[in-house]
C-alpha cells in the first residue's frame, strides 16, 4: 500500500463540515466492520482527505482552513473531531494526531518546514505524534546524530507518512526532548503484538523502534523544549476531550435507538435514564466549545490550562456515566456482539484513559484555589473576549 492516501477529488469544499457529514455513515459503517487487531481505517482517511480535512488544520495561507492553527479554526474543529468520534473513534484518535502534528510544525518549523508539511498533508499525507516511550528508556539522539531506541503507544504505527517524535540528545540527556519530523514508509519498523487492548482495535496502536535513522537537516523542528512549552502542551487536551465528546454522544444514539426499537422508552425508568444522559451529553459538548475557545484564544495562558483539564474530566466523568445509563438501560445485549453499544463503549473505556488525570485535576483545583476572582468568574474573562 502507498504511504499516500490518494483521493480522487482531493481540494477542499466549500462547506468541509456538511461534506464531512455526508462521509459519516460509511466511515461508521466501516468501523463496525475494522473491530479487530491490526486494523486500520485506511478508506475513511480518503475520505477525510477528499473532505479537505487532512489539509484543514493548515493556516489560510498555507492553503487550509486554520482548524487548529488559527483561534477561528477552534469552533469548526471542534465540531469536526466530535463528528468523526461519533462516528469512528479510532479515526477520531488519528485525526486528532494529524492536527497536533501539523500544529506543531506550523509553530514551531521554519516556513519551508511548515510549506513542505503542508504540500504533503494537501496530497493526503497522515501525520502523528508520537511522544509515549518506556518509562526511563527515551527515544535519544547519539553523537554522530542518529536516533536511538522505540516509542511506545503510537497510533497509526506502520501507516502514518510523517511521525513528529521527541527525543533527547545523548550528550545531554537532562535536557528537554526536541522535535523531529520522520518520514516513514507503510509498515516500517512497527510492531503491533503489544496492542492487546480492549477498545481501539483499529487505531493501529504499537511500538516502532527508530534506531539508526540519521537526522537529517531539517529533520529537526524548533528547539528543545519547544514540545512541552504551556499553555499549548496542557490546553492542547481539549482536542482528545472533543472526540471522547463524540463517542459519548454514539452512546447516546445508541441507547435511543435500542428505546425507540423495543418500545421502551416511555417507561417512567427508561425516559428516566435517557433524559440523564443527554444532560451529561449536552454538558459535556458544552464544555468542549468553551475550552475549545479558551484554549485557541491569542492569549491564552495557564488559565486556559487549568480550564481545559476541568473540561477533560468533566467529559470524561460524562462518558463514563452515559455508558453506565446506557448499559443499564439496553442490558445484556449492550453487551452481545455485533451490538453497536458493546463495540463502541469499549473504545470510549479505552480511548478515555489519557495521561495523569489525577494531576489534571488537583492542578485545576490550585488555579481556582489561588485565584483572586470569585469562582464564577476566574474563567470569565476569554469569553468575553472571545
Ligand atoms: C488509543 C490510544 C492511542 C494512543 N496513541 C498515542 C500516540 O499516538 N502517541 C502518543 O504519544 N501516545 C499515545 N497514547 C498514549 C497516551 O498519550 C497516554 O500516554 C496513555 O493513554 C496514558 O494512559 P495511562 O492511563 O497509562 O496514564 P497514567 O498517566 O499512567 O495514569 C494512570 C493513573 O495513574 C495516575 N498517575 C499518573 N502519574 C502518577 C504518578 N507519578 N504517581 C501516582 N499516580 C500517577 C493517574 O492519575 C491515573 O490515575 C495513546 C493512548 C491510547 C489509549
Amino acid at each position: 500500500m502507498p504511504d499516500t492516501f490518494s483521493a480522487p477529488h482531493a481540494g477542499h469544499a466549500a462547506d468541509p463540515l456538511a461534506l464531512l457529514r455526508t462521509h459519516l455513515p460509511d466511515i461508521a459503517a466501516a468501523a463496525a466492520l475494522e473491530d479487530h487487531d491490526g486494523a486500520f481505517p485506511a478508506g475513511a482517511i480518503v475520505s477525510l482527505h477528499e473532505t479537505g480535512l487532512l489539509a484543514a488544520p493548515l493556516r489560510l495561507a498555507l492553503g487550509g482552513l486554520g482548524w487548529g492553527s488559527e483561534p477561528a479554526g477552534a469552533a469548526p474543529l471542534a465540531v469536526a473531531l466530535r463528528l468523526i468520534g461519533r462516528a469512528s473513534l479510532p479515526l477520531g484518535r488519528l485525526y486528532e494526531g494529524h492536527v497536533n502534528a501539523l500544529r506543531l510544525v506550523q509553530r514551531h518549523g521554519t516556513p519551508s518546514q511548515a510549506r513542505a508539511a503542508a504540500q504533503e498533508a494537501r496530497a493526503g499525507l497522515l501525520f502523528a505524534v508520537w511522544n509515549t516511550e518506556v518509562p526511563g528508556e527515551p527515544l535519544s539522539i547519539d553523537r554522530d546524530g542518529r536516533v536511538m531506541g522505540r516509542k511506545i503507544l503510537c497510533s497509526g504505527a506502520g501507516q502514518v507518512a510523517r511521525a513528529l517524535v521527541t527525543a533527547r540528545d545523548a550528550a545531554t540527556p537532562e535536557a528537554p526532548p526536541r522535535m523531529l519530523l520522520v518520514p516513514l514508509a507503510q509498515g516500517e519498523r512497527t510492531d503491533l503484538s503489544g496492542w492487546t487492548a480492549q477498545g481501539m482495535r483499529a487505531s493501529a496502536t504499537g511500538a516502532v523502534d527508530l534506531t539508526g535513522i540519521e537526522v537529517g537537516s531539517g529533520m529537526q523542528v524548533g528547539r528543545p523544549g519547544d514540545y512541552g512549552l504551556q499553555p499549548d502542551f496542557s490546553a492542547g487536551a481539549w482536542r482528545f476531550a472533543a472526540v471522547h465528546c463524540g463517542g459519548l454522544e454514539a452512546v447516546l444514539g445508541a441507547m435511543r435507538d435500542h428505546l425507540r426499537r423495543t418500545g421502551r422508552g416511555a417507561d417512567p425508568h427508561q425516559a428516566a435514564r435517557l433524559g440523564q444522559a443527554a444532560i451529561a451529553s449536552g454538558s459535556a459538548r458544552l464544555w468542549i466549545e468553551a475550552a475549545a475557545l479558551r484554549a485557541e484564544a491569542p492569549d491564552a495562558g495557564m488559565e486556559a490550562v487549568a480550564f481545559v483539564n476541568l473540561a477533560r474530566l468533566a467529559v470524561e466523568r460524562a462518558a463514563l456515566d452515559v455508558m453506565e445509563l446506557a448499559q443499564r438501560s439496553v442490558g445484556l445485549n449492550a453487551f452481545l456482539r455485533p451490538n453497536p453499544l458493546e463495540r463502541i463503549c469499549r473504545d470510549l473505556a479505552t480511548y478515555l484513559r489519557q495521561p495523569a488525570p489525577d494531576r489534571a485535576l488537583t492542578e485545576a483545583a490550585a488555579h481556582l484555589l489561588a485565584a483572586e476572582a470569585e469562582p464564577g468568574e476566574v474563567w470569565d474573562i476569554p469569553v468575553a473576549r472571545a
